[in-house]
Order: structure tokens, then C-alpha cells, then sequence
């Protein structure tokens, strides 16, 4: 069924009686001709962009818990495309671009809010590393100001701007950036890809790869072996085990990222704003909580939860950035498994193994990249060629040492330093 105002008004007149599910709860069949591994943003995403663009319908995105349960359902929901470096920052300027299409594309409300991001910067090395930033941003065509002190004090006045050990100098103001909602993101996606015939199975997890003969011939899951000619393993923090099953190593480590929420608060942040000394980073949700996090717990798990000292360090940051922040009670914290590469940007190929391909590295930044990723992945599954934006997110990077993107510009690229 197709959502309008139209179709609000008439449910809330005959008792809401008329609402039907959002996608169908099929039987895996024996053979498709493609399989997703992972029901996830990046999975139901790739899975709608096969159907929508390619025109391949006889698909399964083959799901080992719930739609929503992993990442896609976990992060904090910052979209934006403010990155620096050739290869990543026309992806990502690609992505935001999508997003902004998104809602119509999908007939679905993700409550995509441009509310402005603004990154902070705390010395004068700081801000001419952001000045860098934004101009990258400009010529990427992008939207980016740089904001002097008294510029960030007009749109966040409740920030401590004279903390002695990093005072405010300003900040980077991307206006396009934003949030949206995380798991109506994947529900979107998902009725997108079941209203175009995919089937959507959850409560099925793979537990094997079959290849012959260097070619990927399907897969075997808890409620038995399925046949696919094309296989794409889009599993986000699981991508090294499930990697594993078709004999693969991967340059990837699995991290354990949180995140935080108040209870819900009157208005208060109607930004995102990024605090540049202490990885920390806030938003506040259309019901009011305060939504924050910071970095990684810095030891590799499979287990979705996180650490004490990690969370008393992102509090450590939030009260020397916003001491009134004190005073909200924290409501709930969660973890997910990050994916993180070497270079911290992502993998967009083929495997060594024909017909079974590879998305996945998205680090702590994969929900932005949503729309662009599952674009790029299934170009690259439907006609075996990569998709401009993301030729670079090539696998042998990291063999070959040629063509890595160090983003956080903290290892192989000591010119960016
Ligand atoms: C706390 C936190 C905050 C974040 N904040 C942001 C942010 O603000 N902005 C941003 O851009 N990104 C953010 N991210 C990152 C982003 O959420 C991820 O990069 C992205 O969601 C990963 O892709 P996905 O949605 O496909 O992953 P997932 O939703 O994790 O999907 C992978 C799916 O694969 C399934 N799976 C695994 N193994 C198997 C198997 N064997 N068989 C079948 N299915 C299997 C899993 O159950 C899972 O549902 C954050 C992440 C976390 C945890």
C-alpha cells in the first residue's frame, strides 16, 4: 500500500483497521539468482538498487536475526558528507545527495533532518586543517562554512566557549548535514525491495559458502542450502566470519562502538555538533533525548556491548564541552561491532572467488553511506563493473599498499598529516 497524508487521515477515521504489513515473511526457495548475506542498511539497500535499477527481482536478502537488530538499528544517525579525501568525499557527496531523494524514492518517512553539522576546532592547527576540509568540501560541490568563535556562539550558546584546556576557536559548519531515523531507514528499504518481489527472509543465518571450482555456486543457512548464481556478503561487523567461510582473510578488525540517549528533553540542540579535542559528538532526536557517543572501545569483540572506562571518557568530554549537560539522566547506552579497516574507509569488490562479491569496512561511518553503498554494490553485482563514486573501495588496496584513503589522515599517508 502506498503512504500519503490522503491514507493517514482516512486510517485515522476507520480505526486504523487498514494498515498492512510492511514486507511478507516468505520461504527461502531453493534458487535465486542473487543472494544478499546480511539484512541491514547496506543489504536492503543493495537488494532494492538490484531490483530497482537492474531489474533483478529474483533475490533474497537472507537475514540471521531481525530487520533493524544490527548497526542500521544502533547508530547515532549523523549524515553528512564532509570528507576529505579523492575517492571518499565524491562517495559521500554522492550518498547525501541520495538521502536528500530518499523519501520520495522510497514512498517512506526516514525523517531525514538537515539540521547542520558543525565540527568544532579547539587551535590554530585545528582550524587550518577544517579550513582544508571545507574548501575540499566546496570544490567536491558541497556546502561547508568556516565560523569564527563569535559565529559558532550564534547557533550553540550553551557551550562552555572558555574551557582553559581547549577553548572554542570555531568551528566547521556543514549545512546539509544532519540526521534521519536509523531503523525507519531500514524498514524503508526493506518494503522498497519486497514491494519489487525480493524476498526478505530473517531468522535465517548463513552458515556456509558453496564453491566449486573457484565459482560461488549458493549458500548454506540454518533453514537449509539455497542456490544463487551471485552471492554479496554485506554483514558489517560479522564481515570476517562470514568472510571466512569462503576461505577469506580480510584487512579487517571488529570493534566495539557505543552510544548513548537521555531521557527526552524540551528542544535544546538543534544541531549536530562535533567537539574536535575529545571524540564526542551530540544531536537531539525528534522525541526529545540527547543522542551521543564517541570513539570506539579500542579492543576487538563480537559482543554488542561496551565498556565502563569508554563511557566514563565520552561523559568526561560531553561536561567539559556542555557542563548543563550534567544535569539530563542518561535513559540507556547500547554497543554495535564495527567494521574497521586499516585506512578507515570502506570495500566496495569482487572476491577472488567468481560470482560472490564484497561490501563492508564502513568503520563508525556506514549509515550515511547507506544509499550510495547498496547503489554501488548492486552496479557492481549486476554488470561486474564498479560504479564510478566507489571504483576506489577496491579490495588489493591493502595488499598492494596503492590507493589506500587514509581519512583520519593517522597512518599511511604522512603528506595529509
Ligand atoms: C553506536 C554506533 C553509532 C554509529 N553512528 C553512526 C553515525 O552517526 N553515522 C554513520 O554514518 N554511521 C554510524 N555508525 C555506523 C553504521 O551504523 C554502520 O557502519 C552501518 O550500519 C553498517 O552497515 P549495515 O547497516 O549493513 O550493518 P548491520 O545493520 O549490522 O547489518 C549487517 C547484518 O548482517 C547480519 N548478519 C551477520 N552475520 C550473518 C550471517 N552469517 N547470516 C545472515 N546474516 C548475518 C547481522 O545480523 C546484521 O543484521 C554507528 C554505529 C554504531 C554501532
Amino acid at each position: 500500500m502506498g503512504y500519503s497524508g490522503f491514507q493517514v487521515i482516512k486510517e485515522g477515521l476507520f480505526g486504523q483497521k487498514g494498515w498492512k504489513p510492511v514486507w511478507r515473511d516468505p520461504e527461502p526457495k531453493a534458487e535465486y539468482d542473487a543472494i544478499i548475506i546480511g539484512g541491514g542498511g547496506h543489504g536492503l539497500s543493495t537488494a532494492f538498487y538490484l531490483a530497482k535499477e537492474h531489474g533483478m527481482t529474483n533475490i533474497a536478502v537472507l537475514e540471521k536475526g531481525y530487520i533493524g537488530g544490527g548497526n542500521i538499528g544502533r547508530n547515532t544517525t549523523i549524515v553528512r558528507a564532509n570528507y576529505f579525501l579523492p575517492g571518499n568525499s565524491e562517495f559521500y557527496s554522492h550518498s547525501l545527495k541520495m538521502w536528500e531523494g530518499m523519501e520520495q524514492d522510497l514512498n517512506y518517512n526516514v525523517m531525514h533532518s538537515q539540521r547542520g553539522l558543525i565540527n568544532l576546532f579547539h587551535s590554530d592547527g585545528q582550524r587550518d586543517a577544517f579550513a582544508r576540509r571545507g574548501n575540499a568540501m566546496i570544490n567536491q560541490g558541497d556546502d561547508a562554512i568556516l565560523l569564527d568563535r563569535e559565529g559558532v556562539r550564534e547557533y550553540l550558546p550553551y557551550l562552555d566557549f572558555d574551557n582553559v584546556r581547549f577553548p572554542i576557536y570555531g568551528g566547521l559548519y556543514h549545512p546539509r548535514g544532519g540526521s534521519a531515523r536509523h531503523d525507519a531507514v531500514a524498514w524503508g528499504y526493506a518494503r522498497g525491495a519486497d514491494q519489487r518481489g525480493v524476498d526478505i527472509i530473517q531468522n535465517c543465518e548463513v552458515t556456509g559458502i558453496d564453491i566449486e571450482g573457484g565459482v560461488v555456486k549458493g549458500v548454506q543457512t540454518t533453514r537449509g542450502a539455497i542456490k544463487a548464481k551471485k552471492v554479496g556478503i554485506v554483514v558489517a561487523g560479522r564481515s570476517g566470519q562470514v568472510a571466512a567461510m569462503a576461505g577469506m582473510r580480510l584487512p579487517i578488525e571488529s570493534h566495539v562502538l557505543q552510544a548513548f540517549v537521555t531521557e527526552g528533553l524540551k528542544p535544546i540542540i538543534d544541531h549536530v555538533v562535533s567537539f574536535g579535542m575529545g571524540h564526542f559528538y551530540i544531536s537531539q532526536s525528534d522525541k526529545g533525548g540527547l543522542v551521543f557517543g564517541g570513539d570506539i572501545d579500542f579492543y576487538t569483540s563480537y559482543a554488542a556491548r561496551g565498556n565502563l572506562p569508554m563511557k566514563e571518557h565520552v561523559m568526561d568530554a560531553a561536561m567539559t564541552l556542555m557542563p548543563m549537560i550534567g544535569k539530563a539522566k542518561v535513559l540507556r547506552s547500547w554497543g554495535g561491532i564495527m567494521d574497521m579497516t586499516p585506512d578507515g574507509s570502506p570495500i566496495i569488490d569482487k572476491t577472488p572467488t567468481e560470482g560472490l562479491f564484497i561490501d563492508c569496512g564502513w568503520c563508525y561511518g556506514g549509515f550515511k553511506a547507506v544509499p550510495a553503498s547498496g547503489f554501488s554494490f548492486a552496479h557492481l553485482m549486476a554488470t561486474g563493473n564498479h560504479f564510478e563514486a566507489a571504483a576506489q573501495f577496491r579490495l588489493d588496496r591493502f595488499r598492494s599498499g596503492v590507493g589506500l584513503m587514509d581519512e583520519e589522515g593517522t597512518g599511511s599517508q604522512h603528506n595529509l598529516h
